[in-house]
């Protein structure tokens, strides 16, 4: 952390990129707890975006609209690219409670006691020291691919109002899905059912020009069918995983919800038995999903990579914005299709591979040099930070700018990200 070359701002928020042309050259950023840097932010009057083209029928619909919101802005154009906020994909979770008999669970009871605070801040061991997710399964169901996943959350109660609002459940569906949570030593754990590649796709539009306005974002959850026939598959895995002997020896039973619109609907037909009462639980299975299920906070894909030759391409295989210079994007947006599992791991690896391909961009010591911050005329350097200065409204010191903007390529976070922030 302590070269040169290496500046890492806390508590800073990016809110436009510099353009010379189509290379990008420096990003403009307020620092919320500089007072010198924190005023109220006046959006430039004009900033750069990646937009749509009006290329093949999907992609044209798509450039007319992602156009006319950038028209509606301001924003000129840097580089024509389709796919920019659009194939947005979240895993989907089913929770299901699952209660036991047998005293084998965590729950907060449980972990309050005096011995196991004593292994945990002495020894840094025990009961605390321990993920909550503590299994984690895929399968596939009609194809030779990981079709369905679940994760084990091995707690008997969680906090209503911690856990409704980390899942962004309304809190009578909370208590409806998790019943005993007021109870500290209920014995059972919860099943997240998920269908590990939806098909559906959701899109992230800009809905102002103050980067400080979160983007909306439309999940699309369950557009495609394939989505719901294949959460009813996790929801039939779950059942059946709870009937195994290992299982029925601990005394396991599935809660299941009884959400009003559920049950005014099927009348919660039973499992087995003819066609009509499969008709009737399916039917109850699907509005469980429906009503039930939440995100998986899995995100991804509004950034895709892929060939140049899609329309739907962001980045290349080097993670460079097609149709820039010194810009790649490094995070969850990038994958074209959810992995068969949770995306953390492979998140963290394309994270480590951007900076093993930027270091060997930048390894020519001597073209590094020579690297100029603009090419676009003799003058354009001067010019630059002149504009940056008037836009930020304090000088700007010219050579360690230089430097730093030379020396560093710009990672820039997708729309995606800068909602989650
Ligand atoms: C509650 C929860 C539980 C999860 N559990 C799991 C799990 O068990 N396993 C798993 O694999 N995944 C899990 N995930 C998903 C995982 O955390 C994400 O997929 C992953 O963190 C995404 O990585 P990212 O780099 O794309 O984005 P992020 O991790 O969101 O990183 C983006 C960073 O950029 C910063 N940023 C954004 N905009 C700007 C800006 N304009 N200027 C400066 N900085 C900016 C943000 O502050 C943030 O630090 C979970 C997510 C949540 C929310």
């Amino acid at each position: 952390m302590g070269r040169h070359n290496l500046h890492v701002l806390l508590h800073t928020q990016v809110t436009r990129l510099v353009w010379d042309e189509n290379r990008a050259v420096g990003v403009e950023y307020v620092q919320w707890d500089n007072p010198r840097l924190n005023g109220p932010l006046t959006p430039a009057p004009k900033s750069s975006c990646l937009r749509a083209p009006s290329t093949p029928a999907h992609s044209h619909l798509l450039g007319r609209r992602t156009r006319d919101v950038l028209k509606k802005f301001n924003i000129p154009e840097v580089s024509s690219l389709g796919g920019v906020g659009g194939n947005l994909q979240d895993h989907l979770n089913l929770p299901l409670y699952v209660q036991l008999q047998k005293p084998v669970a965590l729950n907060p009871a449980k972990l309050r006691t005096i011995s196991n605070l004593w292994d945990y801040f002495i020894h840094g061991k025990g009961d605390l020291g321990r993920a909550a997710i503590e299994g984690v399964g895929v399968m596939p169901v009609a194809h030779s691919q990981p079709e369905v996943g679940v994760i084990l959350f091995n707690m008997g109660a969680v906090d209503s109002h911690l856990y409704s609002g980390i899942s962004n459940m309304k809190l009578d569906y909370f208590h409806s899905t998790f019943p005993h949570m007021d109870n500290q030593s209920s014995e059972g754990f919860i099943f997240l059912a998920t269908c590990l590649h939806p098909k559906s796709r959701g899109r992230i539009r800009l809905v102002s020009d103050d980067p400080r306005h979160p983007p909306s974002i439309d999940p699309n959850y369950l557009h495609h069918p394939y989505d719901l026939a294949c959460m009813r598959d996790a929801f039939k895995w779950v059942m059946r995983l709870t009937r195994t002997r290992a299982m029925q020896e601990l005394g396991a039973s599935v809660h299941l919800p009884r959400y009003d619109e559920c049950v005014r609907k099927s009348g919660r037909g039973g499992e087995g038995g003819g066609e009509d009462t499969r008709a009737l639980y399916n039917e109850y299975v699907s509005c469980l999903v429906r009503v039930g299920a939440i995100t998986g906070y899995h995100p991804l894909g509004t950034a895709r990579m892929g060939r140049a030759s899609d329309p739907e391409t962001v980045v290349d295989p080097e993670l460079r914005v097609l149709g820039t210079k010194r810009l790649r994007v490094a995070d969850a947006s990038v994958m074209p299709t959810h992995i068969s599992g949770t995306p953390n791991s492979a998140i963290l690896v394309i994270a480590e591979k951007a900076a093993d391909m930027i270091k060997e961009t930048w390894n020519d010591e001597k073209s590094l040099a020579q690297e100029k911050i603009c090419s676009s005329s003799p003058d354009c350097e001067e010019k630059l930070l002149a504009k940056l200065s008037n836009a930020a409204g304090f000088s700007v010191t010219a050579a360690p700018s230089l430097t730093t903007v030379v020396t560093t390529t710009l990672l820039v976070f997708t729309t995606r990200t800068l909602a989650a922030s």
